[in-house]
């Protein structure tokens, strides 16, 4: 695997990617990137992250100093009540100065909220005082299954120990960070589960200034992971055949909206291609996946997919531009 650094001097701009930097969907929540390695092989994993990936190639890693001056940008540009959420397409305490850069985010004037995403597998009471110290504001953590052996098996590495995540989530409910328990619902897969876990999230009294729960739907993806037994719904049955019935049965709110997170509509940072355009990428380092390099035009990253040169100026065709995220091929 190679490993890319990624600083002010690298030449690699911090939007654009879907890998490392800000993703800014045109609200008032960004989400920030600063890595996106991970130690788990989950097998419904919608990225293909972890040491058994079959597509991932790279792994970048962006200096605190560069991410930070960036979100400083943006958060004035996007004016007060920002929230800045760190989840990185990997698990983000794998980041060695994430404290440092929590608390950077934290004192960014325009910044009310900072939050981050983690499978839980690195907290400890020490590292949760340190994030608390930081000054985050609420964890989001990815809690499959309660019954040890199933956890184990989703997390698709055979240390996994499902006991120290639920630890860690008494721990962080008795701390100043807020915690939100973000099951991914596997039909088929761990439907007993999650009303093990809805339990749990009560007894432990998750989600004081935010929902305490957070269920989310299984979705393929191209480059994602899909279990064997699972049976995808829609998003109408995910809705009306298991959140709402579970909501009534345990008397929980499960059907949570970006109002509840203070999450408002607010102007994009400028679009710079439009999907369909062709423009001229300088290749500045590979991709993420097998095949795809990173090109930059327009102080843009622009990801080039089925891309044989390593270096130089290269004709593309954007395939993808939403939420300001770019994907090309050669023209
Ligand atoms: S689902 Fe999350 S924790 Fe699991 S392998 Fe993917 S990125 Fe890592």
């Amino acid at each position: 695997m190679t490993h890319i650094r990624i600083t002010e001097d690298s030449g690699i701009p911090l939007l654009g990617s879907l890998y490392f930097g800000i993703i800014d969907r045109g609200t008032s929540l960004l989400q920030v990137r600063p890595s996106c390695g991970c130690n788990l092989n989950c097998p419904f994993c919608s990225v293909d992250a972890g040491p058994a990936s079959r597509t991932r190639a790279t792994s970048y890693e962006v200096s605190r100093d560069y991410i930070v001056s960036y979100v400083k940008e943006i958060a004035r540009f996007k004016g007060d009540g920002v929230e800045c959420h760190i989840d990185s397409p990997g698990e983000p305490m794998l980041y060695k100065e994430l404290s440092g850069l929590i608390a950077d985010l934290r004192a960014i004037h325009e910044v009310v909220t900072v939050s981050m995403q983690t499978n839980g597998t690195l907290l400890t009471a020490d590292t949760i005082r340190s994030l608390e110290s930081a000054g985050l504001d609420r964890i989001n953590l990815s809690l499959h299954a309660i019954d040890p052996d199933l956890a184990r098996q989703l997390s698709g590495v055979p240390w996994f120990d499902v006991t120290r995540v639920i630890n860690a989530a008494r721990e962080i409910a008795k701390s100043r960070i807020d915690l939100l328990i973000a099951p991914v619902f596997l039909p088929g897969i761990n439907d007993a589960e999650i009303p093990r876990i809805i339990q749990f999230a009560r007894e432990i009294g998750a989600g004081r200034r935010f929902p305490a729960l957070g269920i989310q739907k299984f979705e393929r993806y191209r480059y994602g992971r899909t279990p064997r037994g699972i049976k995808v719904q829609s998003w109408w049955q995910f809705y009306n055949r298991s959140l709402k019935p579970w909501e009534k049965e345990y008397n929980f709110r499960l059907i949570i909206r970006p109002q509840d997170f203070g999450t408002v509509r607010r102007p994009m940072v400028k679009k710079c291609f439009e999907k369909g355009e062709k423009t001229t990428v300088e290749i500045r380092a590979p991709g993420w996946l097998n095949g795809e390099m990173i090109g930059v035009a327009k102080d843009r990253v622009v990801s080039v997919l089925n891309c044989d040169r390593e270096k130089g100026n290269v004709r593309v065709k954007i395939v993808s531009a939403k939420h300001g995220i770019y994907i090309a091929v050669p023209a």
